[in-house]
């Protein structure tokens, strides 16, 4: 059966108004955004463990959970990350039982946005659209700019004008057209979304976003599957427009919903953002119903540089609700955190891990996540991209002649040049 007939609609998050399934994202009434809703009881007996570990290891095997109408038509490959056992870590952190969910390696542009941009611009071509495009602080980017090539789409994708080189290039390689905007984030994306009322052009992030929200959930359901079918106690999450942190815990609620998983979700969920960028986690410490919206960003973790997050008050609504807290790491926190995951673990992780893995460090230490209990760390992007964020930390490497003394010299292992050759 297709899944179209599993989807409802589209539901505003503020009334609960039902509307049709198209490229629409806001309730005309009280503005709220819309998300893709389903009919759990319809969709139950035509999922099963077994069916979906009989598919592919990548984020499709869970489709009747995912609002494509048809087979995904762009990026059939996307997900199937490693879920990380953590005891080197775990013991730097003075933790017990500690995972890392890797979409560092995520394919085919090492960051998580690939989950949803593959399925935004698989339902763009359902929906008949040519040209897609994106407001982006730098992963969206890649991917849409990627992607988008691969579907032989037309890309249009517009980001700050100060984001990192290598997330430029790294969109422009795919022969997008990149137009770096003057401003911030939440100007770049208030511009979009004028090009889409006026063009009707499908930008993932904008009309199409009640469906690419909806790829997020593939992160939580690849966890809940490799720790054995079941929810972990704590989750930590990188916070941007704070779309992901929700999407994991509602991926967590349909397992559940249809019987995949026979255990009640009771998962905490924390929130990490950049200090520099902190308007989620400043409202969940300060008790704020709303976040407060940062002017002007000021962090070396771009990709997580929303000033006025699209789901901010949600995302503060659920960590309230489940138990969970957020705070937020300064850019030197964030650099040693990203030398503590590539260190005891061997993962490059990108600035906005080495935020989560900062937070996750400092929920420890202050006692909101227990040391005993189960912890799992979303890592989300690759640390090849924000290489800067790291040169100044790590030292120069020596440079010596090509002579064996030299080496030795070098290595202090002068007093041996006596010694017997081993062989
Ligand atoms: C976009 C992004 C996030 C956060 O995603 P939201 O759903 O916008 O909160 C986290 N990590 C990385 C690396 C990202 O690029
Ligand atoms: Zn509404």
């Amino acid at each position: 059966m297709p899944s179209n007939d599993f989807v409802l609609g589209l539901k505003c998050r503020v009334c609960g108004k039902l509307y049709p399934k198209a490229a629409n994202f806001y309730c005309p009434d009280d503005h709220g955004p819309l998300e893709v809703a389903y009919d759990y009881e319809r969709i139950k007996p035509h999922v099963s463990r077994a069916k979906f570990i009989s598919r592919p290891r990548n984020m499709w095997r869970y489709r009747e959970l995912l609002p494509l109408d048809g087979e995904p038509t762009v990026g059939p490959q996307v997900g199937g990350t490693p879920l990380v056992r953590a005891d080197r870590l775990a013991d730097a952190l003075g933790v017990e039982r500690l995972w890392i969910k890797n979409d560092s390696v995520n394919f085919p542009t090492l960051s998580f946005k690939d989950r949803v941009v593959s399925v935004a611009l698989s339902k763009a071509r359902e929906f008949g659209m040519r040209m897609v495009g994106c407001a982006s602080t730098g992963n969206l980017a890649n991917s849409v700019a990627a992607l988008g090539a691969s579907a032989g789409l037309d890309t249009v994708i517009l980001v700050p004008a100060d984001l990192e080189k290598t997330k430029i290039y790294g969109t422009a390689v795919y022969g997008a057209k990149v137009v770096k905007v003057s401003g911030t984030y939440d100007q770049v994306n208030r511009l979009c979304t004028q090009i889409v009322m006026k063009y009707g052009w499908g930008f993932v992030n904008v009309n199409l976003r009640p469906f690419y929200a909806e790829g997020s959930k593939t992160f939580g359901f690849e966890i809940a599957e490799d720790l054995g079918w079941r929810f972990p106690q704590h989750v930590v999450v990188p916070m941007a427009g704070g779309a992901l942190i929700g999407k994991i815990h509602k991926g967590f609620k349909e397992l559940q919903a249809t019987g995949i998983v026979d255990q009640e979700v009771t998962t905490k969920m924390y929130g990490a953002q950049a200090t520099g960028c902190n308007p989620i986690a400043d409202c969940v410490k300060t008790g704020r119903e709303r976040h407060k919206p940062i002017k002007t960003p000021n962090t070396i973790c771009k990709s997580l540089a929303i000033g006025d997050p699209a789901d901010g008050y949600f995302a503060a609504r659920l960590i309230r609700d489940s138990g969970g807290w957020a705070e937020d790491a300064t850019d030197s926190e964030i650099v040693d955190a990203m030398l503590l995951l590539a260190k005891t673990e061997g993962i490059f992780a990108e600035t906005a891990g080495g935020a989560t893995l900062a937070v996750a460090k400092k929920l420890i230490e202050s006692g909101r996540i227990p040391r005993h209990e189960e912890i799992v760390v979303c890592i989300t992007g690759n640390g090849l991209k924000t290489q800067d964020a790291v040169f100044d930390a790590i030292e120069e490497p020596a440079t010596i002649k090509p002579a064996l003394m030299e080496f030795e010299a070098l290595a202090g292992l002068a007093s041996r040049v006596t010694e017997p050759a081993l062989v």
